[in-house]
């Protein structure tokens, strides 16, 4: 397309669009036209696809139709968030002048057209294209080679809409959950680091969602002025300390956004370093299989945080989902947000009263955001007015009490909002507020006196021009002459062709009535009065106009000069809101507050699955029986690992997903649903349920299972939680058998951690005998009849069969395959009397203590390297006594 052949024989408007395409070819070109916005070429045929639009032509190219489709302007936003969540991304080119400036340049010449904005889904701040709830991140992937130690990777994460702005240092082992625990809409990575085969999982984790950019964006040497340019400073060193991949990763990101916001800049807030080591370890595996923010199948319903979510704002949706995403570490901030829950709870009246105004506010931050880009309206100016509102009546609650927790500091912001601001809108804000400020009607009456006069001249010259029209059907004599308005003619006067003569004949119509336009049955006229009403009326609400985006200036400015206390205030109410929900959740369901310390105790008493109690409700389908689990140590500082037996479907995935998720429940600083937990800091989780396959990588789900398998056996440790479903299913008896065996005692004496192991290989029970830390415990299951009943209590001990025939039957298996089964089954079992496993306990000691530091591997002694020297046949009988008594010496 951008062949020189190609320029030369294009139209001028073509010749146009290819240059601006080809200066963003990796980005759907909106060009506008008119009402229009076109694509042409290939990204026609794309989008027409991918909108289910129509595909047309339009004129030739190197003697080829060029295709094309086009979206009406107003209707872009819908089709800007299909394209975007299906991945695309898109530049948007405006005419950048009138186009009757372009004709005056000569008939042949092109409106002016510049790319005004690049869309991206990392970089959107449009209502309709953001979910409410949600954080949406751009996030900026850097490597610096031979960086400090083995931190070489930095992130840096930006949420336009909110001004959000975090970094952190990562390394190639932590990336995938680095990345995976902010959960970024896009990801730009410099594209010789794309290019690196070994990172490919992690970006293929992301698919689409990652864009890679040249590598100057990601230029170590400038970082530090580009952002310090950004940020209008000198240098740096007020925001803290960063490492080198750290600003390379924030420059990155700053540079992006630049680059897609071309002249506008955001409103973001200074970075600020991420306590990533402040954060449980959860690696991408484990998260999507606790399904915390969403669902295996992608959803949210089903999620925990769909459980758990009782926010009432947008902001306190998004605090709660990215506390989610990060649990914390740090034993005092948790109590902190603890104690914040502990007071709703504690205080009713005030949680309801600040629940009812929090339900009021708008979502301040991103019309904050829109504001500082231009690109809000009205409606934007009245969502930080009710804000501000509804932020000093939660203050007035708040301010009667005692201030536990998080709760003191979010109250003193909310006190330091500028309350003159409030008042500034207030004044000169109407109720109800348009969309855009574009035709002006959101200053109240009454705010400018100017203003409220040519209101009244534009209303009184159109009261008049209503008058007119019985005015000039009398002098005429044509009752069904009408004044009517369109936007070529402005004000005229319209009458059938029949009725035209009374205006068109005698000297008094002649010289009052002038010819305008003839239509196929009507005539039109204006007369001078009409005019001069007309221009006058124009003249008001011209004046009218400028006043009110006069107004609309001054106060987004305010507005925006006090961003940083806006910011700030926004961000109280979401905490503020994430405590009342919480302890709202807390009531309603009787979750407990754990006791959170520094120990590796885990004490669950009465734990329940917050989200399959929830669906149990739902369904009328029973109660949720509530288990305890045990794993804090005995004696020593290490904590206890459960073998849990059990037949299919009695509740051993639910039972080990709830300790995990009761774990992060405590760590984020929320109650748990138990009646009493005791959690000594979980500082990674690893969990390894259900069977994903990922055959779109080629990998079956038996090499996932081993993979992440071997993810945790590699990195867990004395204060991980680690949760394994049926290690070894995947393969045969024995295989499985044998890999589970070794897997439990790895976790046993070299991780050291604490953790859940379901198992359907009973034959691991025995392995309690010889590991001292291992506890036998099964879901209990009845027999009724020759039926089993699943109790999905926890008891101590071991399952003595799989019931498994048992749970086929219920399943609807045929009676004769059942059965047969059972007959099967009968046989292979008089087959096996002799428990083959048993004898293991005895004669394989695989990991002694001494495995917990690997034995490095012998090295060959002096004697033995002399030995391996020697070659008798060439000695000399007297060399050999001389190397003998040499070899002696060295003993
Ligand atoms: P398993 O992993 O042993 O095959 P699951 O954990 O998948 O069993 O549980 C099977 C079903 O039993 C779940 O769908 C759930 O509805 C029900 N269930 C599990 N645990 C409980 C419980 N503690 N109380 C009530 N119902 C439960």
């Amino acid at each position: 397309l951008i062949s020189e052949e190609s320029r030369a024989s294009a139209t001028p408007m073509m010749e146009q669009y290819i240059e601006i395409k080809a200066a963003n070819p990796d980005l759907l070109l909106f060009y506008r036209m008119g009402d229009f916005y076109e694509l042409f070429f290939d990204d026609a045929v794309e989008a027409a696809r991918a909108l289910s639009i129509t595909l047309t032509k339009r004129g030739q190219h190197l003697g080829r139709d060029i295709p094309m489709c086009g979206v009406p302007v107003h209707a872009a936003d819908d089709y800007l968030q299909k394209l975007i969540g299906l991945g695309f991304r898109v530049a948007v080119c405006e005419q950048t002048e009138d186009p009757a400036e372009a004709k005056k340049r000569g008939s042949k010449s092109v409106v002016r057209r510049d790319v005004t904005r690049l869309v991206t889904a990392g970089t959107i701040t449009e209502d309709k294209l953001l979910a409410p709830g949600e954080s949406n991140y751009l996030m900026a992937l850097s490597r610096v080679k031979g960086g400090e130690g083995e931190n070489n990777y930095g992130l840096a994460w930006i949420d336009i809409s909110t001004g959000v702005f975090r970094v952190s240092a990562s390394s190639e082992g932590r990336l995938a959950a680095d990345i995976m625990r902010v959960e970024p809409r896009e990801l730009v990575v410099a594209d010789t680091v794309f290019a690196d085969e070994k990172l490919r999982p992690v970006f293929d984790l992301l698919g689409r969602a990652v864009s890679p950019q040249p590598a100057v964006l990601f230029d170590g040497a400038t970082a530090q002025d580009r952002l310090g340019r950004f940020f209008g400073v000198a240098t740096l060193d007020g925001f803290g300390r960063f490492s080198r991949p750290e600003l390379s990763a924030a420059a990155a990101a700053v540079a992006y956004v630049e680059k897609t916001q071309i002249n506008e800049r955001p409103p973001i807030g200074i970075p600020e370093q991420d306590g990533a080591s402040g954060a449980m370890f959860i690696d991408p595996a484990t998260r999507s299989n606790l399904e915390l923010v969403r669902t295996m199948a992608g959803g949210r319903d089903g999620s925990l945080l769909k459980a758990i979510d009782r926010t009432v704002t947008g902001g306190g949706a998004r605090l709660l989902g990215e506390r989610l995403m990060s649990p914390l570490t740090d034993v005092e901030t948790i109590h902190a947000r603890l104690d914040s829950v502990g007071f709703f709870l504690s205080d009713v009246a005030r949680s309801d009263a600040v629940r009812d105004h929090l339900k009021q506010l708008p979502d301040m931050p991103r019309a904050l955001s829109r504001l500082a880009l231009d690109r809000g309206g009205p409606r934007d100016l009245g969502a930080i007015q009710r804000g501000l509102t509804v932020a000093r009546a939660i203050a007035d609650v708040l301010s009667g009490a005692d201030q536990p927790g998080e709760l003191s500091a979010a109250l003193a912001s909310l006190q330091a909002l500028p309350h003159d601001l409030e008042q500034q809108l207030a004044a000169t804000l109407d109720e109800e507020l348009p969309l855009l400020k574009r035709d002006g009607g959101f200053v109240r009456e009454g705010a400018d006196n100017a203003l409220d006069e040519a209101r009244g001249l534009r209303d009184k010259s159109r009261r008049i021009i209503a008058g007119l029209q019985a005015q000039y059907a009398e002098e005429t004599g044509v009752k069904a002459l009408k004044i009517k308005h369109n936007n070529v003619l402005g004000y005229f006067i319209e009458v059938t062709a029949g009725n035209a003569r009374a205006l068109t004949e005698g000297d008094a119509a002649k010289a009052k009535f002038i010819h305008r336009q003839t239509m196929a049955n009507a005539m039109r006229f204006t007369t001078a009065e009409l005019a001069d009403l007309e221009s006058r009326i124009a003249n008001a609400a011209g004046e009218a106009l400028v006043i009110e985006l006069t107004a609309f200036e001054t106060l987004r400015r305010n507005v925006v000069a006090a961003a940083e206390s806006l910011k700030q205030g926004a961000h109280a109410l979401a905490i503020i809101d994430v405590s009342a929900a919480l302890a709202v959740l807390a009531e309603a369901e009787a979750y407990c507050r754990p006791q959170v310390d520094g120990t590796t105790a885990f004490e669950i008493e009465g734990g329940r699955h917050p989200v399959v109690e929830q669906a149990l409700r739902k369904q009328s389908a029973g109660p949720f029986v509530a288990n305890d689990c045990t794993l804090s140590p005995v004696t020593g500082e290490n904590g206890c690992l459960w073998l849990l037996t059990g037949p299919n479907m009695g509740g051993k995935s639910t039972f080990l997903r709830q300790n995990a998720l009761i774990a992060i429940l405590a760590q984020i600083g929320a109650y748990v649903p138990a009646v009493k937990a005791h959690i000594g800091i979980v500082d990674r989780l690893f969990s390894r349920v259900g069977a994903s396959d990922d055959l779109a990588r080629g990998r079956s789900t038996f090499m996932v299972e081993m993979v992440e398998t071997a993810a945790i056996l590699n990195q867990a440790g004395p204060r991980s939680l680690v949760i394994l479903d049926e290690i070894g299913r995947g393969t045969a008896t024995f295989d499985g058998l044998s890999i589970a065996w070794a897997a439990v005692e790895h976790l046993h004496d070299v991780n050291c951690c604490r953790g859940l192991f379901a198992t359907h290989f009973h034959e691991l029970t025995a392995l309690s005998e010889k590991l001292s830390r291992l506890v036998n415990a099964t879901m209990r299951v009845k027999e009724w009849k020759g039926d089993v009943v699943f109790l999905h209590e926890v008891g101590p001990g071991a399952a003595d069969r799989s019931y498994g025939i048992q749970v086929a039957r219920l399943a609807g298996l045929p009676a004769a395959v059942v059965k047969r089964a059972k007959n099967v089954l009968t046989r292979l079992e008089d087959a096996d009397r002799k428990n083959p496993a048993a004898s293991l306990i005895d004669d394989l000691p695989l990991f002694q203590s001494a495995m917990r530091a690997p034995e490095p591997a012998p090295k060959a002694s002096e004697v033995e390297a002399m030995l391996a020297d020697i070659r008798p046949d060439d000695m000399t009988p007297r060399e050999a006594l001389e190397t003998l008594y040499a070899l002696k010496r060295k003993m």
